[in-house]
């Protein structure tokens, strides 16, 4: 009864310095990371699973009504995984099957083992930031959703990015530095309710650095990072592998509020700075491309439904930044005191965003969820036509209400805490009334968007 009290106490007050270590509080977890069967069997699962979606897809019938993979892959898979970013950070990335061929080829002596050079550390996030365009371009302009070849191809590319990767440099090079996937749910686990960290005092005196560097037999982290060196969940994949190899029991998952680490970095962050505002825009322009009335009207100006979509990207993502840019200057920081990667608006529109790709996401699974087993017995020529129902629309529209009604009560809560932390008290400049107009306008035009 206490822990949970501890529990309660930890998510909705805010503490800076509270944490719960559930590895110690509850050591079901912890062993859970240490026998490696575990995530080996997770990982294993998820190599079949989706080397099945991938077959599906490639030789699978090409009628979205007779295929399975299109919404196991974009409805339970892809939503799962935007949910997942709330509850569990990156543990995603911790079974992620796109890494298996890359790993067996490194376990068997065939990749160079190089260092990844300067350019790529350097501008990894231009580059991943790429990526992520041309798969959201894809899925909107091909209507991936409804093409299971086009859905396994973009599985394979990602597939071939890690293993090609893989062969080439030590580790994970892929996934520190230019997963489009990885960036985006990095961005969503600074909102996470638990994070790794180590315990600083023990490391101090560290001598061996094992979780970084591994040990004989055991190699060390996968993303360069090592357990000493995590301070924010952007990059560590929350893999345990640094869990087993620390023999002082430094690595610690807790329990956090989840605006903590917003409120800490406040935007100080390049992954963040360049995925927000891109994976926002980019929402404002899915939501816009699902209308008829905007087909309609661009029709008079484009021909190509590829180019329209990509002046919409590009003219969201630009508006995006200019909102970004204008709420900085509310919170009172002026470009001349902040190098560009610093931008405290980043956090106060996270909780927001957040809840638009949440919300997205689940209209695809809830719109077609009644269809799945019509689809299923379809592919496997089972004979239960009819066999399938409708989700009301009021649920749909009464729970995106509720989400987009949070990320709002979200974002206004982090411009709270930046005008109330004593710490770090606000620049005299601090304009919160406008700041929080601002908020309020950015959720009127997701309101606008979602339920137009
Ligand atoms: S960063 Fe990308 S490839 Fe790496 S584990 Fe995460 S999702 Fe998988
Ligand atoms: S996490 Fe463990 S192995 Fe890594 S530096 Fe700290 S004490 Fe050493
Ligand atoms: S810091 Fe630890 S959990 Fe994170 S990626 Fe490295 S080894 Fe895995």
């Amino acid at each position: 009864m206490q822990k949970l009290r501890e529990l309660f106490r930890i998510l909705f007050t805010f503490d800076p310095t509270a944490r719960l270590d559930l590895f110690a509080t509850f050591p079901l977890i912890r062993r859970f990371f240490t026998h490696r069967s575990n995530l080996a069997i997770l990982r294993t699962f998820g190599d079949f699973a989706f080397t099945g979606l991938i077959l599906l897809g490639l030789f699978g019938p090409q009628d979205p009504e007779r295929n399975i993979s299109l919404f196991l892959a974009w409805g339970i898979w892809w939503t799962g995984v935007v949910l997942s970013w709330f509850f569990v950070g990156k543990f995603w990335c911790g079974v992620c099957p796109f890494l298996g061929i890359g790993r067996l080829l490194q376990r068997f002596g065939l990749s160079l083992n190089l260092d990844p050079p300067h350019a790529l550390r350097k501008y990894f996030i231009h580059i991943a930031v790429l990526l992520f365009a041309a798969i959201i371009w894809a899925e909107s302009v091909a209507d991936m959703k409804h093409w299971p070849l086009g859905t396994a191809v973009l599985l394979l590319t990602i597939l071939f990015g890690a293993t090609a990767m893989g062969m080439l440099f030590k580790g994970q090079a892929w996934c520190r530095y230019i997963c489009p996937l990885g960036k985006v749910i990095g961005a969503g686990a600074t909102m996470s309710m638990i994070e790794l960290r180590p315990t600083p005092g023990l490391c101090r005196s560290c001598e061996t650095t094992a979780c970084k560097k591994g040990r004989p037999g055991l190699r060390g982290c996968p993303v360069y990072l090592g357990a000493h060196n995590i301070r924010n969940s952007l990059d560590c994949l929350l893999c345990g592998r640094c869990v087993l190899l620390c023999d002082r029991e430094s690595p610690r998952l807790l329990l956090r509020n989840p605006f903590v680490e917003l409120v800490a970095v406040k935007g100080r962050d390049l992954s963040c700075t360049f995925i927000i505002p891109f994976l926002a825009g980019s929402q404002w322009a899915r939501y816009i491309d699902k209308n008829d009335w905007y087909h309609t009207f661009t029709s008079t100006f484009f021909n190509s439904a590829a180019l329209s979509f990509t002046v919409l990207l590009t003219l969201c993502f630009a508006a995006f930044l200019g909102i970004i840019t204008f709420g900085n200057h509310l919170l009172g920081f002026r470009r001349s005191k902040l190098p560009i990667h610093c931008s405290p608006m980043i956090p106060v529109l996270t909780p927001l965003v957040f809840s638009g790709e949440l919300i997205y996401r689940l209209d695809y699974l809830l719109s077609e969820a009644g269809r799945f087993p019509q689809v299923f017995a379809r592919q496997f020529g089972l004979a239960v036509e009819g066999f399938s129902f409708v989700i009301p629309t009021w649920p749909l529209t009464t729970l995106s209400l509720v989400i987009l009604v949070l990320g709002y009560l979200g974002s206004l809560y982090v411009t709270f805490l930046f005008k109330h932390r004593k710490s770090q008290p606000p620049p005299e400049n601090f304009s919160s009334g406008s700041l929080q107009a601002l908020v309020g306008t950015v959720t009127l035009v997701y309101l606008f968007l979602v339920f137009w």
